[in-house]
């Protein structure tokens, strides 16, 4: 094994990474916990979930009470699979995809305002990754979900290169759009995140500031693990 693959020093940590939608949290975040052998928390997917639910049972976005009851009602799962990398699973039925539909997207940050729901959800994240040995990646996993956590990154990106990201996943799904659609989607989300009163997405001042502009997934990892080795040495 070589030096820079040994990760005795991260055994046991929490890495959380925050920042708005297409900044690459996912994408590194899942590969970051591959390397690492850690499990990945997608908190996206539960707001998601929350929202597919809502749809599902004809329930306004908007309806606080309502969909904070669905939301502690609700069964949400991670589950491996071999091909498709982790599935989410609500109330037993995989919804990896239709969460990731228009609807959904558009409706995750509408339930993710109501306090309500974000208690439920912060709730489960925290029985989710609290052992350690996890990545967390989402709006506010360094600031509420894992206040403690060993390594936070707020991770950045301009809006160009976000939107050219969320296209060319939309067309690859076969989901008709352009860039500057996706361009304004990004913006009403980001509106969303940063400007609702509970728990808005911010950067914390201990989070170190990445922007993925420019860089390859596989840069975003190494640039990630490089200050994971930084900081764990430093306080272990
Ligand atoms: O990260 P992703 O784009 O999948 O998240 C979907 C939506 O869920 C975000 O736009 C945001 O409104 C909400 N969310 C949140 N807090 C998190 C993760 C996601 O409010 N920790």
């Amino acid at each position: 094994m070589s030096i820079s693959e040994d990760f005795t020093a991260f055994k046991g940590k929490i890495i959380a990474i925050d920042g708005p939608a297409g900044s690459g949290k996912s994408t590194t975040a899942k590969l970051l916990a591959q390397r690492l052998g850690f499990t990945y928390l997608d908190t996206g997917a539960m707001y998601r979930a929350v929202a597919l639910a809502a749809l599902k049972q004809g329930i306004a976005f908007s309806d606080s009470e309502k969909v904070a009851k669905i939301a502690s009602q609700v069964h949400i799962e991670f589950a491996a699979d071999k091909t498709r990398g982790q599935l989410t699973l609500l109330n037993g039925e995989d919804v990896s995809e239709a969460i990731r539909s228009p609807e959904a997207t558009a409706g995750s940050s509408a339930v993710a305002v109501h306090p309500g729901v974000r208690r439920e959800m912060v709730k489960r994240q925290m029985e989710l990754g609290g052992k350690g040995n996890i990545v967390a990646e989402g709006r506010d996993t360094t600031s509420v979900v894992f206040p403690h956590a060993n390594l936070k990154i707020y991770l950045v990106a301009d809006l160009k290169t976000r939107a050219q990201r969320r296209y060319l996943e939309a067309i690859a799904r076969g989901n008709q759009t352009t860039v500057e659609e996706q361009e304004r989607l990004l913006e009403a989300r980001d509106k969303n995140d940063t400007g609702r009163a509970a728990s808005p997405l911010t950067q914390v001042p201990d989070a170190i500031l990445v922007d993925t502009s420019g860089l390859t997934i596989e840069q975003q990892v190494d640039k990630i693990i490089a200050l994971a080795r930084q900081t764990f040495s430093a306080r272990p």
